[in-house]
């Protein structure tokens, strides 16, 4: 089930395994494509490369659903041992790069390393299109719910305007 050892990318000649992961992601209910590099680097694992698909997105103005393209670029380091206990799971390295803790698994779950992308790489503000719905978000106008990130939105707005 899309997971992958750590013997497998170390017996490689060059201690690269590439993995090509083709499969539907139920979480997303769509094909996920990505072409991934496993790199072993002594105490690290280095993953890159590229996922791609098509998602359904509810638009946040108009609800209606629509295509979102993916197109995320995969740079994960794991440490293969647990690292220093003061660093929490996942830390920062040189100021961008995260770690992510194996704690002494032989394995990684590709599948889990898609999943967390993809989310991540989800914008906040879901819209279809920037003229959708004349700006208006749904919840706007039913004034039902407020979401303090709307505000941030109100202020884009009066700016323009001037
Ligand atoms: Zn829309």
């Amino acid at each position: 089930m899309h997971k992958i050892t750590i013997d497998d990318i170390e017996k490689e000649p060059d201690k690269t395994l590439r993995y090509e992961f083709d499969d539907f992601m139920q979480e997303f209910g769509t094909d996920v494509h990505a072409d991934l590099e496993f790199k072993s680097l002594g105490e690290f694992i280095e993953a890159a490369g590229k996922i791609t698909g098509k998602l359904k997105l509810t638009c946040d103005r108009c609800l209606n659903e629509f295509d979102y393209d993916l197109d995320i670029d995969i740079d994960e380091t794991f440490a293969k041992y647990a690292l220093q206990d003061e660093y929490s799971q996942e830390f920062e390295l040189k100021g961008e790069q995260f770690v992510t803790d194996l704690n002494g698994e032989k394995e990684i779950d590709v599948y889990d390393l898609l999943y967390q992308s993809v989310i991540l790489a989800l914008p906040n503000k879901k819209v279809c299109g920037i003229n959708c719905n004349e700006g208006m978000f749904a919840s706007d106008e039913t004034n039902q719910v407020h979401d303090s990130r709307m505000d941030i939105f109100k202020t884009i707005k009066i700016e323009r305007k001037e």
